[in-house]
């Protein structure tokens, strides 16, 4: 279930194989002053982000866009978490096998 892939990806990054690759996508953008939000507040905000509402937390607190950043610079926490970077690496992954396919 989506739901449950979310939660595993917020609790756990380390069972993606994304461990490293979060602290690079964090080591961009400024350091948080507030604290992590709650799974199910990150998964909410995950789910919804293509009503590109400015309901989710930035880390500083601001609200913006699930995919986006408030006016301060800080990003939502959903992309401060690699959430977005994760589903692009998927998709990529799903094409180049594609390819590969088709290739032969
Ligand atoms: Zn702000």
């Amino acid at each position: 279930m989506a739901h449950d892939y979310m939660t595993l990806f917020f609790d756990r990054p380390s069972m993606f194989g994304f461990e490293k690759r979060l602290k690079k996508i964090a080591k961009q953008w400024p350091e948080p002053t507030m604290d992590r939000p709650d799974t199910e507040d990150l998964c909410w905000w995950a789910r919804t982000w293509a009503a590109s509402s400015k309901n989710c937390e930035a880390t500083d607190g601001c609200l913006c866009a699930p995919d986006g950043k408030c006016q301060h610079g800080y990003p939502s926490w959903v992309v401060y978490l690699g959430w977005f970077t994760m589903l692009d690496e998927v998709r990529q992954r799903k094409e180049e096998k594609k390819e590969g396919i088709n290739g032969q």
